[in-house]
């Protein structure tokens, strides 16, 4: 089963695969942690990478195919999910070239909404976790014990950037999938369990019409 996570940046995508994580197996294919682990490995590619992101622009679409690509062909597990990917029209098409998808799930959050939530947010650079300031009064991260971090991006700056790319390239999407009848939408305003149970109802009434 192949499912897409679509949300304006802050939406939960990363937690709500977090939450699900225990009831559903799957393998996890996040574009932004693609990138954020080229910048991590200090290669030139992931410099030129980083200059990109940190500023709130979006990367070059046959570079993040070829990142998909690799992670696509390694992959062994029935299930998988996408977050980040696809982030427009023309990628959505690339992606109908390597799988068909069975569903796309819309984290539907209001801008200033998202805008809080992110000048909330911690991550983690080793394991990727995201968290916030409020859950990880420590400064660690809970999962592996790294020391967390505020997103590089996470400056005003790149999130208006960012907010607008969502709107011009990012939303149309929700459209293109609703004509091929694949999208389920979920208020991403309730509590982080309740976004969770309502998607994995989505995937479990998938499978049960299949
Ligand atoms: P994210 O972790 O999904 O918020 O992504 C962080 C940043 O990585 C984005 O702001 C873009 O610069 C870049 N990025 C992630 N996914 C894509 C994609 N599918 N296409 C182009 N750029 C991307």
């Amino acid at each position: 089963m192949n499912i897409v996570l679509i949300g304006i940046q802050g939406s939960g995508k990363g937690t709500v695969v977090e939450n699900i994580s225990s009831q559903f197996e799957f393998d996890y294919i996040s574009t932004g942690l693609l990138l954020r682990e080229e910048i991590a490995s200090g290669s030139r590619l992931g410099m030129q990478v980083k200059e990109i992101i940190n500023k709130g622009n979006l990367v070059d679409n046959q570079l993040v195919l070829d990142l998909i690509f690799k992670r696509l062909r390694n992959n062994k597990k029935a299930n998988v999910i996408f977050d980040g990917f696809p982030r427009n029209v023309s990628q959505a098409k690339d992606l109908e070239k390597l799988c068909e998808l069975d569903l796309v799930v819309y984290l539907n959050l209001k801008k200033e909404d998202a805008f809080k939530r992110i000048l909330n947010r911690l991550n983690c650079p080793k394991c990727g976790l995201t968290t916030s300031v409020d859950k990880a009064k420590s400064g660690i991260c809970p999962s592996c014990g790294a020391k967390l971090e505020r997103r590089a991006d996470d400056n005003e700056d790149a999130i208006n950037k960012r907010f607008e790319k969502f709107y011009s390239e990012t939303y149309p999407l929700i459209d293109y999938y609703k004509k091929q009848n694949l999208v389920v939408e979920v208020d991403a305003n309730l509590k982080p369990n309740e976004v969770a149970d309502l998607v994995m109802r989505a995937i479990n009434e998938h499978n049960y019409q299949k």
